[in-house]
């Protein structure tokens, strides 16, 4: 059929529309013209090129997910099949001081080596990263930030102490490249050892820079532990200092003598929100993963292997169980499996429940895709929060769930156009039935697909359907509007 004939290239029929900004869902179509959505109301009687019928399914813009470490994975793994089968159509990249650029010649630290060994690590600026994905686009969107780490691998001979004045300087070149190549902010992972020694000052001046080109700061914080309300201050201090945006990632308190702590650290920040701008976003897990740190094993009940560079078949595995055949220390056993990944089994529900319904409250996955065997949040996070949370456990209507996946992430981070269902808006839009939609994925069996996902749609292309991605690959990187 010749385009020009009809008025719609996709028209989706007797949906039920949920638009992402938390209003109720009402009947109507939706049409969709190149890469925006056309029209919505009754458009049963206008042409259009394909026509999907709807009915009993809810159609909402597709889902951003706040929190990712797909830096790689768009041009390893550019289908993305870990998302889009979630729903997702824009990723965030570059969280915890992780980014793949820049940063040449080097054997990445943990846990920069989440994302790959050094012959991953061969972008010398971002904006030679962003030419690689823009000729090579993934199925999906993407939004980046440069990770502080990275910055710090890349111009400090040793990690372990604060960065100089010059240090600082040459850091902050880097970071302002990163930002003109199209980053939205900047990233910190303090809790690990290659920012721990980082000074809050430090990071003050570089997310100062941030500010000036109108970014955000993002932090997997300090402590997440005993100190989680003092790394709270600390988040909300820079924010301040450096009048920048902030978003607390993946908030949780870790270790059964800290469980409960969010009853101090979310009202703080709910404070805070009075006078700054200030965000977090969480997987709905009350287990983490990252990478295997001996010191992080003795606070979880227990312990998963993910990976395991030397030995890969201990992944999957109970930390625990290795350890005791091998008759070795914590310390010896997590030193023989590095470079090594983990799941630690160290939240309780209660704070997960309290901080995925705090106000404005973001999904991210925190989803982990190179690890052999991951945590499911990597393939479930999104079906989770609609399916369990959301659905069987009643935390939040539907409505809301879909908000805190698509109109505040695109608020929070600048994404004009997106994350909301209007006319004019970018067509990112997700088909799913909210009586099926569930998460598969489990910590034994975790690269499943979620039941439930009908049709995910990126700049007005389908790149999932009938249980299968297509082959269109329409990503693009995003910019942050001002
Ligand atoms: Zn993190």
């Amino acid at each position: 059929m010749n385009t020009n004939t009809v008025e719609f290239d996709t028209l989706i029929t007797g949906a039920t529309v949920v638009d992402g900004s938390g209003a109720k869902r009402s009947k109507a179509d939706v049409g969709i013209k190149r890469d925006r959505i056309a029209a919505i109301g009754d458009l049963c009687e206008t042409k259009a090129a394909s026509r999907i019928d709807a009915s009993g399914r809810i159609v909402a813009p597709g889902f951003i997910d706040a929190h990712t470490h797909d830096d790689r994975a768009v041009l390893s793994t550019p289908q993305m099949a870990a998302k889009v089968s979630q729903g997702v159509t824009t990723v965030v990249t570059g969280n915890c001081g992780v980014s793949l650029a820049p940063l040449v010649d080097c054997d990445p630290p943990p846990p920069l080596n989440l994302l790959g060994g050094r012959t991953w690590f061969r972008f010398s600026s971002m904006g030679e990263y962003v030419d690689e994905v823009r000729n090579n686009p993934p199925a999906l969107n993407m939004a980046m930030l440069c990770g502080h780490s990275t910055l710090r691998a890349g111009v400090m001979d040793r990690l372990d102490r604060p960065a100089s004045a010059k240090e600082i300087g040459l850091m902050t070149q880097r970071l302002e490249e990163a930002l003109e190549s199209g980053c939205i902010g900047m990233s910190t992972g303090l809790a690990y050892p290659p920012a721990f020694n980082a000074p809050t000052d430090e990071v003050v001046e570089l997310a100062a820079c941030v500010a000036r080109h109108g970014g955000i700061y993002t932090t997997h914080m300090r402590n997440e532990r005993e100190g989680v309300v003092d790394s709270v201050r600390e988040t909300l201090e820079i924010g301040e200092r450096a009048n920048v945006p902030v978003v607390i990632s993946h908030h949780k308190c870790c270790g059964k003598e800290n469980f409960g702590l969010t009853k101090k650290t979310l009202p703080l920040i709910a404070e805070a929100r009075k006078r700054q701008q200030v965000n977090l976003d969480v997987y709905p897990y009350t287990a983490s993963s990252t990478v295997l740190l001996a010191d992080w094993v003795g606070g979880a009940e227990k312990v998963l292997v993910t990976w395991s560079e030397p030995h890969p078949e201990c992944a999957g595995r109970l930390f625990e169980e290795i350890r005791g055949e091998w008759g070795a220390s914590v310390e010896s056993a997590a030193e023989r499996l590095q470079p090594a990944g983990a799941i630690y089994y160290q939240m309780d529900e209660a704070d997960l429940r309290r901080v995925l319904a705090f106000e404005d409250a973001m999904i991210g996955s925190d989803g982990l895709p190179h690890d052999a065997h991951p945590h499911p949040r990597l393939w479930g996070t999104f079906p989770r929060v609609l399916g369990h949370y959301a659905r069987e456990q009643k935390l939040f209507p539907l409505e809301q769930a879909v908000r805190r996946m698509t109109s505040v992430p695109a608020s929070v981070f600048g994404l004009k156009d997106r994350g909301t269902l209007r006319e004019g808006a970018y067509a990112d839009l997700v088909v799913f039935d909210p009586d099926a939609i569930i998460d598969a994925a489990t910590f034994e069996s975790p690269t499943v697909t979620s039941p439930g996902i009908e049709m995910v749609i990126v700049n007005g292309r389908p790149v999932w359907q009938h249980g299968d991605g297509t082959d269109a690959r329409p990503g693009r990187v995003l910019s942050r509007a001002a």
